[in-house]
């Protein structure tokens, strides 16, 4: 068995190649680093994939919410081109190829925030910048009709793990005591434990009933206030200092800034009907995993 990865560098990409070295599996990285085990996008184009070939991932993409980059329309296209343009290069890539499943992620902001109950059989139109990322990032991922490799997409929400995305960005301010809700906290925060996430890219490439849409969230509902309550309770410290939106749509400009701001109540229905078994299925205990505490 052979895996090749975009974007298996970063936090997620990380975590699903050590899940896959320790199963025996080898890999191949897609990178715009050159090292061991890498290959480049411009290989990708010009020499394919590797012959042996069984499986391919993508989770590649510049990353949204650094702080550092202004959102400026050369940025935002390079949020674009960076998930649907490495996206597209796989799906082209991967029809010469004799590899078996071809999985992808998206995200929840397909889903568009108010208090519906979305399943992966929602239906939504595009209706702002995220959205828009997360239809053309989708429909890059589908293969010819004739093609029998199968295909699935995972909708994730906010990925919970200890080397990466949002927690390691609030760990510090958590620590100090100087944590607290979004907002006023009302907003749903779907949100999956890397772990979890992981154990579906693979659960995806090793089952044969599996294509289509996941919605890669756990089954727990909860809002930013209860995963606020949930993550200080296990950090022993206060979090009552609340981050105003005005503050955060200031520094990242409001478009992005609804990721944090708002959120969608999605439900992993699909994923409960293959039987997927979560690690973390609530926050409580993905929280206590995230500190290193024993559950
Ligand atoms: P990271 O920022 O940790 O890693 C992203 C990877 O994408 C890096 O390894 C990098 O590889 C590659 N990359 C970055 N910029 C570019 C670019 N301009 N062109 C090509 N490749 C690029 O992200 P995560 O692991 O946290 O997330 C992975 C994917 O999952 C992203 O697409 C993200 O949108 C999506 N996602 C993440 C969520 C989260 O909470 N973390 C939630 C929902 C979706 P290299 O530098 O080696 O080229």
């Amino acid at each position: 068995k052979h895996v090749v990865i975009g974007g298996g560098t970063g936090f997620v990409g990380t975590q699903i190649i050590n899940s896959l070295s320790r199963k025996g599996v080898s890999f191949t990285c897609i990178s715009r680093m050159p090292g061991p085990g890498r290959m480049s996008w411009h290989d990708l184009e010009c020499y394919g994939l590797p012959d042996n070939t069984t499986a391919v991932i993508n989770v590649a993409g510049q990353n949204i919410l650094d702080p550092k980059q202004r959102w400026s329309e050369g940025f935002k296209q390079n949020v674009i081109n960076s998930r649907v343009k490495t996206t597209q290069s796989l799906a082209k890539a991967i029809i010469n190829t004799k590899a078996k499943a071809f999985v992808t992620i998206s995200g929840v902001a397909y889903y568009k925030p108010n208090d519906t109950e979305y399943t992966e059989e929602s239906k939504c139109e595009k209706y702002d910048f995220l959205s828009e990322l997360c239809h053309r990032w989708e429909a890059a991922a589908q293969l010819p009709k004739d093609s029998d490799i199968r295909q699935t997409t995972i909708r994730s929400g906010v990925v919970l793990g200890r080397d990466g995305g949002m927690i390691k960005q609030i760990y510090l301010p958590f620590f100090f005591g100087l944590g607290g809700p979004i907002g006023n906290g009302k907003q749903y925060m779907p949100w999956i434990h890397v772990t979890d996430l992981v154990n579906m890219f693979i659960f995806s490439i090793k089952n044969e009933n599996v294509h289509g849409i996941l919605n890669g969230v756990a089954p727990q509902i909860v809002t930013n206030g209860e995963f606020t309550k949930a993550f200080a309770s296990v950090m022993q410290r206060p979090a009552l200092i609340p981050v105003p939106p005005i503050i955060l749509n200031s520094l990242f400009n409001k478009e992005r800034a609804k990721i944090m701001l708002e959120g969608q109540k999605v439900i992993p229905k699909r994923v409960k009907d293959l039987r997927f078994e979560y690690q973390y299925p609530d926050i409580n205990t993905a929280c206590a995993e995230l500190v290193n505490k024993n559950t």
